[in-house]
């Protein structure tokens, strides 16, 4: 039949023992693990099975607030922006150390928490966190501002300031990665951070901050409260000594914080929000690569980036023999215990994204789309998803328009470049694409005419520590990562002084 089942042995097997120890699980303040104000806990659980792996104390408005006076006062009475800012990237240059020292562990609680393969974490994503950590800890000194000329007889100095106490909301999707580039360029122009993470993946942001301190960071420098969105998330947001607020999520509750934080104290607010965006296939394109790359641009981190290449965009010429083989590449994918040797997809992060992305699966039968392949979740517990996809995919259906966020790829036909540059921008995110073809025109017109933050050209998903990544239109406001994430996290002021009997002007 069309449907291939997959083998469910992997996701019944008993679960791998996660190589490493849940030692933190206290609110982080002003230095000190400490339990929530309420006293209360939330567990955190294994997506392989549901279990719980761990109680974490659960943050909540006095806590946040407790955050707050430590992060204030490190900011306001020193020592961090005190400090020069050679002992700052030192500081930051030795975290990374740690980092690599503990990389095993570190990953294994990543894997343990949100599900993602183990290998992914141990090889790249803690690695990057280490290398996100040394770009930042090498801007640290190299943050200045500007004289600049006057029309008058006037000395002008453009400082650049920390802007103060950082707000930081993180999401589930990857925890360290998203720590990193939030508390990254907060650390390096000075400032000092409260950060909450998702309820989802509390885990390894305390161990990591665990680390930090150790390589020298001043207490209440950075305080990290685990809990909830709407309780602890909410608090951060519309707090009045809250200088910035940065956050990463979906795009409602994007609009839910800028909302906050406008009726607030107007702080300014970064958002790294949703997208929805094409990977297409161009008909002069190496069919077999193409099919890899958007199988990667999709299926990475089980379909759960906000830049996954979630509308496959493949031209009429190479279309059939594209699907044909998009549907063997992901009948070959490797599901199964994030801890196992090879595994390339894990489970979802929990039940209601789980069941969200089966309603969204549902949703895309009922409106007539093919399925070509999976379609279903994978073995009998936990939150695994067969790698889905579906062909003759048209721009209206629900499955084309909203952000599945899991492995549900979905492969719609074009005609031509004008045509699939109209449709492509037809969405009202704008986070990222991927463009697939040997013409190099080819690649200079869409590069320019679709409407991104980020575009890769027979890549995808190249993150590294220089390049900015941000969102247009409802996929954010402003960058993260490279230069421009440090004006996120600095104040100008103009100082100007009258010249007397100068030189010169
Ligand atoms: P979410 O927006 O519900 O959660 C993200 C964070 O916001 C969590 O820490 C959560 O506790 C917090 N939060 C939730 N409600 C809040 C409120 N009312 N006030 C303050 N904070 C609140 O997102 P989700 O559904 O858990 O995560 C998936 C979404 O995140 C996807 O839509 C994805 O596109 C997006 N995402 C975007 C990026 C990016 O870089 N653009 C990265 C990762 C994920």
């Amino acid at each position: 039949g069309i449907l291939q089942r997959f083998s469910t042995a992997a996701a019944t097997e008993e679960p791998i023992t996660p190589p490493v120890q849940v030692n933190y699980t206290q609110l982080l303040i002003n230095g000190q693990f400490v339990d929530s104000a309420s006293g209360r806990t939330f567990p955190t659980l294994d997506p392989r099975t549901g279990e719980v792996i761990a109680h974490v104390a659960e943050g909540d408005v006095e806590d946040i607030n407790r955050a707050v006076v430590a992060a204030r006062k490190a900011f306001d009475e020193g020592p961090w922006p005190k400090m020069t800012a050679y002992e700052r990237s030192r500081i930051l240059y030795k975290f990374a150390d740690l980092i690599e020292k503990h990389n095993d562990e570190l990953a294994a609680l990543e894997t343990w928490d949100n599900g993602k393969p183990y290998e992914q974490a141990a090889l790249a994503e803690v690695p990057m966190l280490a290398r996100l950590m040394r770009y930042y800890a090498g801007w640290a000194d190299k943050i200045h501002g500007l004289i600049v000329p006057a029309d008058g007889p006037h000395h002008v100095q453009v400082l650049h300031e920390p802007i103060g106490v950082a707000g930081q909301i993180i999401p589930w999707n990857f925890p360290l990665l998203m720590y990193a580039w939030k508390v990254g360029p907060a650390l390096a122009c000075g400032n000092t951070i409260v950060l909450k993470t998702a309820e989802q993946t509390p885990l390894s942001a305390l161990y990591v901050s665990k680390l930090l301190h150790e390589a020298g960071l001043p207490d209440g420098v950075l305080n990290v409260i685990s809990g909830f969105g709407p309780t602890a998330g909410a608090a951060l947001a519309s707090h009045m000594d809250v200088d910035k607020l940065a956050f990463t999520g979906s795009t409602n509750t994007g609009k839910i914080v800028l909302e906050l934080a406008a009726r607030s104290n107007l702080k300014p607010v970064t958002l790294e929000l949703g997208g929805k965006s094409p990977f297409i296939v161009m008909d002069d394109a190496d069919v077999d690569q193409a099919v890899e790359l958007a199988h990667f641009a999709l299926f990475f981190n089980q379909g759960q980036c906000c830049c996954a290449g979630s509308r496959t965009f493949v031209h009429e010429k190479v279309y059939d023999e594209f699907v044909e083989k998009a549907k063997a590449r992901a009948l070959k994918r490797v599901v199964g215990d994030p801890f196992k040797k090879g595994v390339e997809q894990g489970p979802q992060i929990d039940d209601e994204q789980f069941s969200k992305v089966l309603r969204y699966i549902k949703s895309g039968i009922d409106s007539g789309a093919t399925l070509v392949a999976g379609g279903d979740r994978f073995g009998s517990k936990g939150y695994y998803i067969q790698p889905t996809i579906f062909s003759d995919v048209q721009d209206e259906m629900t499955i084309a328009q909203e952000e599945i966020f899991g492995p549900v790829q979905s492969i719609l036909k074009f005609k031509d470049i004008n045509e699939v540059i109209k449709r492509a921008n037809a969405s009202r995110y704008g986070l990222a694409a991927g463009v697939f073809t040997n013409n190099l025109d080819t690649a200079n017109t869409l590069a320019r005419a679709l409407r991104v933050g980020s575009l890769w050209i027979n890549c995808f998903d190249v993150f590294d520590a220089a390049i900015p990544f941000g969102g247009y239109k409802m996929s954010g406001q402003g960058r993260e990562k490279g230069i421009d994430s440090l004006k996120n996290y600095l104040q100008v002021k103009a100082v100007i002084t009258p010249l007397k009997n100068p030189a010169w002007l």
